[in-house]
């Protein structure tokens, strides 16, 4: 018997997990088919991955990207715009969307494939941070699966696969630590963005690299945990595991604790995500724990890094508090890669635009922009002029 190829749709296929994600569909050719690719503006990336994977739609998400799209790729059905993109996967009817975009820009096309009724797995954790609630609503409401790609949130997927939700007791959520995780307080203060982009175990896009080194990003990981597995944040507690080997643990009502381990290679879970319920052989180098040498655990510094804090903070404040904590750090991690401002100020210009906002409820996607907007500008306006 042969088994359908999975038609696969990829939002952001040229970024690190894109670009893996691509990885894990030629690895299995049999099975996978890219259908769909998207990249913000890097056109020319994205017009090589087409032609290599036989791709015949295609779209980017920056307007000003369009043109070059448009004179490039004059074979393919092309989309301009993140709406033309939710256009691109409503014509297209894949299998599953796979969500790699960075930052807030992927939530649109993430709900318009669900309410599609299509599965996605997810790499883009800033919608879950921003709008869980609408995100899983949706995919609830069309009765479509959220598979996670994060490698932590895969571990406790994994750990937790067939198990009823009253034998969890907690999650483990195991953090690397970042790059500077044993710099005192003081030379935090003088991280440059060279330095915040020099990840010790991961190798990522631009953005999560920050957020892996100010912990915001494992902050995120806590609101992924949250929506993907409806838990309370008290179930939550982060472990600080330097070789990034163990990818996160679940421990049960009777005490008896399942971890899940690998080497740090986001293409296991990407393969995960996309062979879900099945599991196909991989042919990347394989963890041997005698090689690995000891594994090491400590608990994390909220002082030092204040993000987890803000983000424990917002999320149980709840509301739009998410959406603010997301966007200002978003604008925060883009104004210390230009160099505007310094490191331990990411997390101070978040906990100003947290303390300025005016809550309100998060019914809908225009709701989470225009607060997302607000919550930039506020940030912008917190930079000193020179
Ligand atoms: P990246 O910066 O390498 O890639 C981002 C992709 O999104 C690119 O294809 C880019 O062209 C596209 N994009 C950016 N802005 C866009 C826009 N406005 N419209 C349309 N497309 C746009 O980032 P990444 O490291 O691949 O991360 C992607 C997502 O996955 C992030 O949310 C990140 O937090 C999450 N994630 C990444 C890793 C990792 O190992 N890289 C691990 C876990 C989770
Ligand atoms: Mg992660």
């Amino acid at each position: 018997m042969t088994t359908a190829r999975k038609r696969i749709f990829l939002l952001g296929s040229t970024g690190s997990i894109g670009r893996q994600t691509l990885d894990v569909i030629a690895s299995h050719p049999e099975r996978f088919e890219a259908v769909g690719m998207t990249a913000g503006s890097d056109v020319a990336s994205l017009i090589e991955q087409a032609q290599r994977f036989n791709c015949g739609v295609l779209g980017v998400g920056r307007q000003e990207a369009g043109d070059d799209l448009r004179a490039s790729a004059t074979a393919a059905t092309v989309g301009v715009g993140l709406d033309a993109i939710g256009d691109l996967i409503e014509q297209t009817q894949p299998d599953l969307v796979v969500g790699a975009i960075s930052g807030i820009a992927g939530l649109g096309p993430v709900l318009r494939s669900l309410s599609l009724g299509i599965d996605v797995a997810l790499a883009n954790k800033e919608p879950l941070v921003a709008a869980g609630e609408l995100v899983t609503t949706a995919a609830a409401r069309a009765g479509v699966r959220l598979l996670p790609i994060d490698s932590e949130i895969s571990a406790v997927f994994q750990c937790l696969e067939g198990r009823p939700p009253e034998h969890l007791h907690h999650v483990i959520l195991t953090a690397s630590g970042g790059a500077f995780r044993d710099y005192p307080k003081e030379q935090l203060a003088q991280v440059t963005p060279a330095m915040a982009l020099d990840h010790p175990t991961w190798n990522m896009g631009r953005k999560i690299t920050v957020d892996s080194a100010t912990l915001a990003n494992k902050g995120f990981e806590v609101f992924e945990l949250k929506w993907m597995f409806d838990l309370d944040f008290s179930q939550i507690e982060i472990l600080v595991h330097h070789q990034s080997i163990i990818h996160s643990m679940v421990e049960f009502i009777d005490g008896s604790t399942l971890a899940q381990l690998s080497l740090p290679d986001m293409r296991f879970a990407i393969q995960y995500a996309l062979t879900w319920p099945e599991r196909l052989p991989t042919s990347y180098p394989r963890l041997n724990l005698a090689d690995a040498g000891p594994l090491t655990f400590d608990t994390p510094d909220f002082d030092r890094f204040p993000s987890l804090r803000l983000a424990f903070d917002a999320g149980k404040a709840g509301r739009s508090y998410p959406v603010v904590l997301n966007a200002a750090n978003e604008r925060a991690v883009e104004l210390f890669l230009d160099e505007k401002i310094g490191f331990t100020q990411i997390p101070e210009f978040v906990e100003h635009a947290l303390e300025e906002h005016e809550p309100v409820d998060v019914k809908s996607l225009d709701v989470v922009m225009a607060v997302d907007a607000g919550a930039r500008q506020a940030v912008s306006r917190m930079v000193p002029r020179r």
